[in-house]
């Protein structure tokens, strides 16, 4: 059977010039990057050179790259971390702002810095599932010390205002800001130089798994979560992942080359989706489109009221079709869109969503493959009642 993979915002294929570092790395650079001797000696000094390369593209300095197991590590580093800091040195209650469509790993750290005894601010979200600066700006209080905003939403692909928020906050005193990069990095443009602290994972951008770095700007103070040897300017304790490290600098080096064309290629892929879509009936859009979106991600929901997320990723494996309907993270929880309820407050919407993410690798040809087994499975379910759908 066919099979089209549309889950790259989950997890992306290694890419297979990385893939030949990574598998190098692998077999050779086995000795501990930390240990005194020449082996170990030749480790680190392979994974500060893939820090130096990567501080190089972002325009950072080396110190600035601190490397962890992925983004969910990264993001709860950011913010447990900065928060725990800024406890320790204020009398007063500590301010976080958030939004309401963050990822689980941001979201849930500020539901567990609530039990804590910080204070949370969730800004709304617009029907594009936007935030908006003004908002964040009439949150600000004397005890705010963060504001934490992903970049893309990895259900939507809608892109927040960063630098836009980034200008306001820089204006407003002793406010770090960091941003979840994840759906962005490599996607969509970003000016790092007024963000604070900005997370990256490798998985989702041709390196290997288990590996992501957190960008803390040289004058941010934050306290570790893992506790050891002291690794990563003690930031972040434990053995370095010298293979995934390699592998994330070459995929950065890559992801960051091929950026332009990639992203024009999957825009107009993208672009004949939708409108393909549009004849298909019972169909609505949720990703908002044009310059707010990122053409990767395609956010749609079925209106036929028993035909809900698991239901059509089910038919549309029997076609061979691989998508999901929220993050990967949240997925098996089986509930309603927690982003999309945000925008919408649509429970049929919310419960009836199904996300596409492709890369540079989806054709012509699948996208039409995609289109008729859609409008096949809406058809039949029309007809026939959901159970009735052949393969
Ligand atoms: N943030 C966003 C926006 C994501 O999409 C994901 C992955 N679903 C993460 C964080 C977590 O990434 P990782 O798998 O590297 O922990």
């Amino acid at each position: 059977m066919r099979l089209l993979y549309l889950d790259y915002c989950a997890s992306a294929p290694i890419h297979p010039k990385v893939y030949e570092h990574y598998i190098k790395a692998s077999k050779e650079l086995y000795a501990n990057p930390s240990s005194a001797h020449q082996l170990g000696f030749e480790s680190n000094g392979i994974v500060e050179e893939a820090r130096e390369d990567i501080a190089s593209i972002l325009e950072i300095s080396p110190r600035e790259v601190i490397f962890t197991s992925g983004a969910t590590e990264s993001n709860n580093l950011a913010i447990i971390g900065v928060a725990r800091a800024a406890r320790k040195s204020s009398t007063e209650k500590v301010h976080i702002i958030t939004s309401v469509i963050e990822h689980s790993s941001v979201f849930n750290c500020c539901k567990y810095l609530e039990e804590e005894g910080f204070e949370i601010t969730y800004v709304p979200v617009d029907m594009d599932g936007r935030v908006s600066v003004e908002t964040i700006k009439n949150s600000i209080k004397s005890n705010t010390i963060l504001v934490s905003i992903m970049h893309v939403n990895n259900e939507t692909g809608t892109i927040q205002p960063i630098d836009e928020i980034s200008k306001m906050i820089k204006g407003k005193g002793n406010i770090f800001f960091h941003v979840d990069g994840v759906q962005g990095f490599t996607k969509a443009a970003i000016d790092l130089s007024d963000i604070d602290l900005y997370t990256l994972s490798g998985h989702k951008i041709g390196a290997a798994k288990g590996v992501g770095v957190l960008i803390v700007k040289e004058n941010i103070k934050l306290k570790p979560m893992i506790f050891g040897g002291g690794q990563e300017a003690g930031l972040r304790s434990g053995t370095t992942n010298v293979p995934g490290v390699i592998s994330l600098a070459e995929a950065i080096k890559i992801g960051i080359l091929e950026k332009n064309e990639k992203m024009e290629y999957i825009k107009k892929l993208n672009a004949f989706i939708v409108d393909g879509l549009k004849s298909i009936p019972g169909i609505v859009i949720n990703s908002p489109g044009g310059e707010i979106s990122s053409p990767h991600i395609l956010n749609i929901s079925s209106t036929e009221p028993g035909l809900n997320s698991a239901i059509i990723l089910n038919l549309l494996s029997k076609k061979g079709i691989i998508a999901s309907s929220q993050s990967a993270c949240s997925s098996k929880s089986n509930k309603q869109s927690r982003i999309l309820m945000e925008m919408t407050n649509d429970t049929l919407i919310s419960s009836n969503s199904v996300r596409f993410s492709f890369n540079e690798s989806v054709n012509r040809e699948d996208a039409e493959y995609l289109l008729d087994s859609l409008e096949k499975i809406i058809i039949q379910v029309r007809k026939n009642g959901r159970f009735a759908v052949s393969i």
